[in-house]
């Protein structure tokens, strides 16, 4: 029968039921599938040697006859050894399988095999291990640059290699070429059937690097354009128009002068505003910069235009936080500000919501989640995310519709935090404008920052206490609590999908805040005020515990990183991160954020018992620089962009080649061609486009998130 790309597995020799749901695991369904699962990585099994030839210890093929019948020998029950002796004219080489008693039916005296492996020792003493083999009149994996594909239990790398092969050979040629034959011929960009080969069985490794170019630069370039339709069709809409304001009115509401960054980017969201377009703008800055005023400015240039503003922030402790802020900031203004939380009672709820609809609030803040249901606004013309990379692009979409009336789109302000390394900003924010708040208030002294072992920890306690009686508070940050995580501990980096390794029993003892906040309270500091908070404790006494501190009514505070975020007491001037190596790098530059806020020098204490070269050396990282943006570079470079925020929360497809780290140049090029296809053709109409449009579209509707 003949294969086509819609062929499914079960059509190829060797596919039942079991082998079939093993490749369903894999998201393997046809020959299409197949096809485009690609290797993880690959062994370069080209040089062909005799014995003596081959060098020892590395892995290359060796050309040699079986000389006897495999002798097959039970060690104990679980370990058996399939020995056979291989030769050629001039040497000879002893075979040792493990636990592999099949080879013996397959070694057949008198045949030639390549065997694929490390040979070790010399002269007559020559041994290989657990060598992968073929007969040399069936050569299928030696010879050549063999795949690694990422398994499954009861899945086989032959096995794959065998069906890819396959594939590659009988339906190769029936892939259609997708990208344009302009775009392929300006970036020189391989062929469709040519990358599909090579990406699997490389001729060799130019032929290699030209498969993975092509395939990440369509990849790239496919989300390029999905992206930029996104934002194009939300530009179709208008935004409101507000009235221009003198930048001094709002200054002179502020206790301090903003920095040169910060009257740039309030100049850039003032252009945006008075534009007639919709806004759709973040800035991102690192922490501390000073965001919050930036979108406090936003809010009054709404609120001065007779608009409403709404400000969501990831918890209800960040909320919280806001409200003071814009309050202090925006009440001179007379404008009036409110808090809308989970937490709150029905009745008082209620009371904001009227005040809501009747547009006798301004400014609401409030969570996410409760801004999503049931709030009716008189005119909401502005909303602001903070830290939003928690929320996906589908979720920024929802709440743009919120604010939509007589046809036109809210203005969108987002905030990060989290300095976004540029390559995945470029990405993940394709469809936002970007301003940057690359200088810190005056007057900041960095934070000291040390990387201690457990050897230290009663001087530790000393420093602690000296900072105490010089009047300052001190922060203590743990491992969540509990094992699952939901609400507010570890939000970003530390989820299911890329929480480090368990550690091994007795490897260190984790300190799990309840407890140790007990301990440090009854054992080491029994004359100062200790208190603790974590994401599991109610919200009014998460709320008590976090205001008793910011009041200085408490010495210590233990926590998880709930107070990550935002989290504001300039008294506070050191931070001691307890288990380090167990959090992200941008994770704890995060929690550095903390301290560092006030007058005083503040300092970062990083403990672990982790000995291990490479955990210090991640760390160091942060002793190192206080710059976030190299931080989060170093980050995304050692754990991968899949992990940066955790399983699927930037709400983007998932890429199956583009490396976000080490691809930057093709990320350019695929969005410059992208923007180039797109001017010529907005909404990608034109039948020689239709191609583009159909992998555009599955490409996000593999995600769930609508292009229509
Ligand atoms: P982040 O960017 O982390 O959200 P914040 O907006 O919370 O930073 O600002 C951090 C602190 O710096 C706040 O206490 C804020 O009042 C203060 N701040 C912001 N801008 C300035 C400035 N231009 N001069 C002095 N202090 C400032
Ligand atoms: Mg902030």
């Amino acid at each position: 029968m003949d294969l086509t790309l819609e062929s499914g597995v079960r059509d190829l020799p060797g596919i039942g039921d079991t082998r079939a749901r093993g490749l369903e695991k894999l998201g393997l369904a046809t020959v299409g599938d197949l096809l485009g699962y690609y290797p993880r990585d690959y062994e370069d099994r080209r040089q062909i040697c005799t014995i003596r030839e081959a060098p020892e210890g590395r892995a290359v093929c060796v050309r040699a006859m079986v000389a006897e019948s495999p002798r097959h020998s039970m060690i104990r029950k679980g370990l058996e050894l399939t020995k056979v002796k291989a030769v050629d004219q001039w040497a000879t080489v002893e075979i040792t399988f493990f636990n592999q008693s099949y080879v013996k039916n397959n070694l057949i005296p008198g045949e030639t095999y390549l065997f694929y492996g490390a040979v070790q020792g010399s002269g007559h003493r020559r041994t290989m291990t657990n060598p992968a083999f073929e007969r040399e009149d069936r050569q299928r994996f030696t010879g050549r640059i063999m795949p690694i594909y990422p398994l499954t239990t009861g899945i086989s790398n032959n096995l794959l290699a065998g069906l890819t092969l396959r594939c590659v050979e009988q339906c190769a040629h029936l892939l259609p070429e997708t990208l344009p034959f302009s775009v392929r011929q300006e970036h020189n960009l391989a062929a469709v059937e040519f990358s599909a080969k090579n990406i699997h069985f490389p001729q060799s490794e130019e032929a290699l690097d030209l498969a993975r170019r092509r395939l990440i630069f369509e990849e790239l370039f496919y989300l390029a354009c999905g992206l930029a339709l996104l934002r194009d069709r939300r530009e179709v809409r208008p935004g409101r128009t507000f009235l221009p304001q003198p930048e001094e009115a709002f200054l002179r509401l502020l206790p301090f002068a903003p920095t040169g960054a910060q009257r740039r980017v309030m100049a850039e969201i003032a252009a945006d505003l008075t534009s007639g377009r919709p806004m759709n703008r973040l800035v991102q800055g690192d922490v501390g910069s000073g965001k919050t005023m930036v979108a406090a400015y936003a809010a009054w240039l709404a609120a001065k235009s007779g608009v409403q503003s709404a400000m969501m922030a990831p918890t209800e402790l960040l909320a919280q936080q806001h409200l003071e802020t814009m309050t202090g900031f925006l009440s001179g203004a007379g404008l009036r500000v409110a808090l809308l939380t989970g937490s709150m009672k029905a009745a008082e709820k209620r009371k904001v919501k009227a005040a809501l609809a009747d547009g006798s609030i301004d400014l609401v803040v409030g969570t996410h989640a409760v801004l999503s249901q049931g709030v009716d606004f008189a005119d909401l013309g502005l909303v602001i995310t903070d830290e939003q990379h928690r929320f996906g692009v589908e979720q920024r979409a929802q709440l743009a519709g919120k604010g939509e009336r007589d046809g036109m789109s809210p203005h969108v302000l987002v905030m990060s935090a989290t300095p976004i390394p540029r390559t995945l900003a470029l990405i993940i924010y394709g469809d936002l404008d970007v301003s940057v708040i690359d200088e810190l208030p005056p007057g900041r002294t960095p934070v000291e920052t040390f990387l201690v072992g457990e050897d230290k920890r009663q001087r530790i306690y000393t420093f602690i206490r000296r900072q105490v009686a010089g009047g300052r508070q001190v922060y203590i940050v743990c491992p969540a609590v509990e094992e699952s995580q939901s609400d507010g501990d570890n939000p970003i980096l530390l989820d299911e999908a890329n929480r480090p390794p368990k550690p091994a029993p007795g490897f260190a003892d984790l300190k799990a805040v309840t407890a140790y906040a007990k301990e440090l309270q009854e054992q080491v500091f029994p004359d100062l005020r200790v208190d603790f908070v974590h994401g599991k404790r109610k919200p009014k006494e998460k709320e008590a515990a976090m205001a008793a501190f910011a009041a200085g009514k408490t010495d210590i505070l233990v926590a998880t990183t709930v107070i990550e975020v935002g989290v504001d007491v300039p008294n506070a001037n050191l931070i001691l991160v307890e288990n380090a190596d167990r959090f992200g790098l941008s994770q704890l530059h995060q929690l550095r954020g903390r301290v560092g806020r006030g007058k005083w020098q503040s300092y970062c204490i990083l403990l672990t018992a982790n000995r291990n070269p490479d955990t210090r050396a991640r760390l160091k990282v942060l002793t190192q620089t206080t710059d976030g943006f190299r931080i989060s570079e170093e980050d995304l470079k050692l754990r991968g962009p899949g992990d940066f925020f955790g399983k699927r929360q930037h709400g983007l497809p998932q890429l199956r080649m583009a490396d976000l780290a080490g691809d930057t140049r093709v990320l350019r090029e695929a969005q410059d061609a992208a923007k180039q296809l797109l001017a010529s053709d907005p909404e990608l109409e034109q039948p020689e486009h239709r191609p583009v449009l159909e992998r555009v579209q599955a490409l996000f509707d593999r995600h769930g998130d609508s292009m229509n």
